[in-house]
């Protein structure tokens, strides 16, 4: 069983390329260069040097005591919220952004909902020295005013989109415009594993650097760099896919992924993609998405912006099928109350994304002598005030 992607771009029926033909030369272009390129030495020690001074990298392989005692099995926190700008998007921006120069590329585009991937973006254009917009609906930018303000900081242009329901999708619409009028001098930055083959495979293996570390940090930890199993949350993917990539072929290690069913899977407002998603076209590639029977593309909900989508990378939906990966749901009430369980087992605040896969670790069956590592995607300082807001109910009588 192979779970990556084939030569055509596809995982098992899911991924591909449906593009306009205006963007042709664009994808063509990285199609046919992106392994040439991030697999050139000269590429990859230059990506390896920034991680390591830029971004902060290895990332600590931490052995959570406490939290390990309340659940009665081994915990590891992958910590990727020590990485600079607080989460894992950093890792493919810079990949990204060094792909960009070698490709000759003079300006960079994005797009962004809650701002994190757009103020990763933002980080990697301003220590490049690279002109970069980023386009951000109206409404996600009256949502995510400090992180509007962080990427103008930082030189970016932030583009208001007034289009549509003014929100991600028609960001995105407005950044593929964009690219179509600008083939010759624009990369577009994607931030997760989906989007138009070569992107989620290009994405995954940039942040691939995450097992990568795991499987030596484990092996000086335990003796063995395999874990019993993988804990990740998932919203577009890519975290998870960079806490899988090193294990997909390791079959005794169990990988779970962890979706944001908001208010509930079956309460119309949910981001339980792999529960309730059928085939489809989302972003240019195929996958599983959440659509009306007549192919309306519903609207996704969570508490945490980065999960608050409605498809899912492609490279996800195969290893749905394929039952390699096992994914389950948590909703916004149980996230909270495990991000605020790991403050104080652990003093560490981590982002309400991550709080998903906290949640689910109290129902993981697993044996008492059994190691679970957890990706830790994100710090989360940027949801202090959803966090208050649910403690001041859920802490008043201890
Ligand atoms: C954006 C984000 C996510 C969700 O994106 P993936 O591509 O699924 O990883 C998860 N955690 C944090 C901290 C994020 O910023």
């Amino acid at each position: 069983m192979s779970y990556t992607v084939d030569e055509r771009g596809f995982y098992g029926r899911y991924g591909g390329a449906y593009i306009p033909e205006m963007l042709y030369p664009n994808i063509d272009e990285l199609r046919r260069r992106y392994l040439e390129i991030t697999e050139d030495p000269s590429f990859q020690s230059e990506f390896q040097s920034l991680l390591r001074d830029y971004v902060g990298r290895p990332t600590p392989l931490y052995l959570a005591r406490r939290l390990s005692d309340v659940l009665g099995y081994t915990v590891y926190l992958k910590r990727e919220d020590l990485n600079h700008t607080g989460a894992h998007k950093i890792n493919n921006a810079v990949g990204q952004i060094l792909l960009a120069k070698w490709l000759g590329k003079k300006r960079i585009i994005a797009e962004t909902g809650a701002g994190q991937h757009g103020v990763a973006t933002a980080t990697v254009c301003a220590l490049m020295g690279i002109e970069c917009y980023v386009y951000m609906g109206e409404i996600d930018m009256a949502r995510q005013l400090p992180n509007v303000r962080r990427m103008e900081m930082l030189g970016t242009t932030v583009v208001p989109v007034k289009s549509g329901s003014r929100v991600l999708k028609d960001a995105t619409n407005e950044a593929m415009r964009d690219w179509i009028a600008h083939p010759d001098d624009t990369h577009y930055i994607i931030g997760s594993v989906v989007g138009p083959h070569p992107f989620p495979d290009m994405v995954s293996r940039f942040q691939s650097v995450i097992s990568e570390e795991m499987r030596w940090q484990l092996k000086q930890h335990t003796g063995s760099e395999l874990p019993n199993v993988i804990v990740a949350c998932v919203g577009g993917g890519s975290n998870a896919m960079g806490a899988y990539y090193h294990y997909l072929d390791e079959d005794s290690v169990r990988l779970v992924g962890v979706e944001a069913a908001g208010e509930g899977v079956h309460s119309g407002h949910t981001a339980a993609t792999m529960t309730l998603g059928t085939d489809g076209v989302l972003h240019g590639s195929r996958t599983l998405l959440m659509q009306t029977d007549d192919g309306q593309v519903l609207e996704a909900h969570s508490v945490s912006a980065g999960l608050d989508y409605p498809g899912i990378g492609p490279q996800h939906a195969h290893l749905h099928k394929t039952k390699r990966v096992e994914y389950v749901s948590v909703t916004d009430e149980e996230a909270l109350t495990a991000g605020l369980q790991l403050a104080r087992l652990e003093g560490i605040i981590p982002a309400l994304e991550t709080a998903h896969a906290l949640a689910h670790l109290s129902r993981l069956e697993v044996g008492n002598d059994d190691v679970v590592v957890l990706n830790l995607s994100g710090r989360g300082d940027k949801d202090l005030a959803t966090y208050l807001e649910h403690g001041e109910s859920a802490t008043s009588n201890t």
